[in-house]
């Protein structure tokens, strides 16, 4: 008992040591161009500390306020209160709100490509926590029933190896479990809705052809489980929300209560 104290010490002891020898043996690179990047202190990863000094640029955009109540778009005026966005009244989304940390510009424009078609998995280090502050600040006192990451057409799945909206979710129960010290009161649902309809990538279309082209896109396949549920969908990017608002559609029309949309980052 006296010496307890010492455990948690030699570990992270140890913890240090193996950081510095995994640094001068296997050196961090530039996740965009390469170039070797200088030995990094351990301990938090922010999205910057994957990048060289030439490829950070412009950083990140984080998202605050004001911004639009429904779409979560923001207003170039900052001194606009909170309120529905000239989009939202014309085309009413299905969903009741759309939530992300940071807007799709700067270093996250490149991290999530990366992510997604370079399998550059490291990186969600730094933005699986991104999304899950961004889950808490606004949905911890909600009433979410279900979070539900987007679901890949079989094939999609199949030719990428993985579905990066649930890469982002995975640990969510375990970190909430963690931070809070308490189960959380909604789970993660990967059965319920599915793509049947391999869809054209949307790059390219405008508003009315990326709504054409996702027709009939999802199915829910358990009625039953979303039920009367409050449910939060979550995806990479919102561009123009045409994929999370289909999927919002289908499920509403199977009983859904809410559909809400939660991205790493929105246009
Ligand atoms: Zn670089
Ligand atoms: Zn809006």
């Amino acid at each position: 008992m006296a010496y307890s104290w010492q455990i948690p010490n030699i570990r992270s002891t140890i913890k240090l040591i193996n950081y510095f020898f995994e640094q001068l043996l296997f050196p961090s690179k530039c996740v965009k161009c390469g170039v070797y990047l200088p030995p990094q202190i351990a301990g938090e990863k922010f999205l910057d500390s994957f990048f060289c000094d030439a490829c950070t640029g412009i950083g990140i955009s984080v998202i605050d306020s004001p911004y639009c109540t429904i779409c979560g778009s923001t207003f170039p005026n900052s001194s606009d209160k909170g309120h529905v966005c000239e989009t939202c009244i014309r085309t009413p989304l299905c969903l009741g709100k759309v939530r992300a940390p940071v807007e799709y510009k700067g270093i996250i424009q490149d991290a999530i490509p990366l992510f997604k078609y370079k399998s550059k998995l490291s990186l969600l280090k730094t933005l699986e926590p991104m999304l899950f502050n961004c889950f808490l600040q606004h949905y911890e006192y909600s009433n979410i029933d279900l979070i539900l990451p987007m679901p890949l057409h079989r094939h999609k799945l199949k030719q990428r190896g993985f579905n990066q909206a649930y890469l982002l979710v995975r640990k969510f129960e375990k970190m909430f479990a963690k931070k809070r010290g308490l189960s959380p009161s909604w789970h993660l649902d990967l059965s319920s809705l599915k793509r049947i309809k391999k869809t054209a990538p949307q790059t390219g279309f405008d508003i009315k052809e990326r709504k054409k082209n996702l027709k009939n896109a999802f199915q829910v396949v358990h009625p039953k489980k979303i039920k009367n549920k409050y449910i939060l969908l979550v995806d990479d990017v919102f561009t123009t929300g045409a994929t999370c608002n289909e999927a919002a559609e289908e499920l509403l029309k199977n009983g859904a209560r809410q559909v809400d949309a939660l991205v790493l980052a929105r246009t």
